[in-house]
C-alpha cells in the first residue's frame, strides 16, 4: 500500500524544496514541514484507546494514542526528517540504522543499528527522504522486523514507481507515504526529477 499526499500545502512546499536555488537552511525547514504533513497522514490509522476526560462542563469520551512510537531515520539523510516527526510526537523514541552498499554483492549492509526496547511490538516509523532503488528501505525494514517491530510505516518525501514496486514486493505489509512518485531513476540511481542528493542539500555538503 502506498499513498501520495496531494494536499496543496504539501505540493507547494515540495515545489520549493525541489528548486535548485533553495539553500540548505530553507531546505531543512521544508523537509521538516513536509514531514509533519506526511506523518500526520501516515498515523491516521494507529491504535487508540478510549479515555474519559473531565472538561469544565462534563465528561467527554476521547481517544488517546495507544502504542509506543519509535522513529527510525536511515542515516544520514533520514535525520533531516526527524525534527518534523518529533514536533508532532514529542514522546516518541528514536532508533537509528546506518547502511552502506557492499560493492561486490551490491547489497546494503548494516554498519550501525541502535533501537530502543519499545521497538518490539511498537509502531515504527522509518524515515528517509528519498526512496530510490528501495534497497536501503528493504534492508532497514528487515532489521526492524528482526527487532520485533509491531507495525512498520515508511515515510519518504520523494520516490519513484521502480523503488515502490520492489519495496512493496518485499514487504507488502508495510505502507509507504510520500509527497511524490517521480518519473524514473537515472543511471546513477538518482530520482528524476527528484531534488538531487537529499543528504548534501540538507547538510550543506558538496556533492561527491
Ligand atoms: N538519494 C538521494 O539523495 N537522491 C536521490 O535522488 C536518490 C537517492
Amino acid at each position: 500500500m502506498h499513498e501520495q499526499i496531494d494536499h496543496p500545502c504539501v505540493q507547494h512546499k515540495l515545489a520549493i524544496i525541489r528548486d535548485v536555488e533553495t539553500g540548505h537552511k530553507r531546505f531543512r525547514e521544508l523537509a521538516t514541514e513536509i514531514t509533519q504533513f506526511l506523518c500526520y497522514e501516515a498515523l491516521k490509522g494507529i491504535r487508540t484507546r478510549e479515555v474519559q476526560v473531565e472538561t469544565p462542563m462534563a465528561t467527554a469520551t476521547c481517544r488517546k494514542i495507544d502504542t509506543d512510537i519509535v522513529v527510525v531515520p536511515i542515516l544520514r539523510a533520514g535525520v533531516g526528517m526527524l525534527d518534523g516527526i518529533l514536533d508532532l510526537l514529542p514522546t516518541a523514541r528514536v532508533g537509528f540504522v546506518g547502511l552502506y552498499r557492499d560493492e561486490e554483492t551490491k547489497q546494503p549492509v548494516s554498519y550501525y543499528e541502535r533501537f530502543p526496547p519499545q521497538t518490539k511490538g511498537g509502531t515504527c516509523i522509518l524515515i528517509d527522504p528519498m526512496l530510490a532503488t528501495g534497497g536501503s528501505t528493504i534492508a532497514a525494514v528487515e532489521r526492524l522486523k528482526e527487532a520485533g517491530a509491531g507495525q512498520i510505516i515508511v515515510i519518504c518525501i520523494v520516490t519513484c514507481r521502480e523503488g515502490l514496486e520492489v519495496v512493496e514486493r518485499a514487504h507488502p505489509d508495510v505502507p509507504i507515504y510520500t509527497a511524490s512518485i517521480d518519473d524514473h531513476l537515472n543511471d546513477n540511481k538518482y530520482i528524476v526529477p527528484g531534488l538531487g542528493d537529499a543528504g548534501d542539500r540538507l547538510f550543506g555538503t558538496p556533492h561527491q
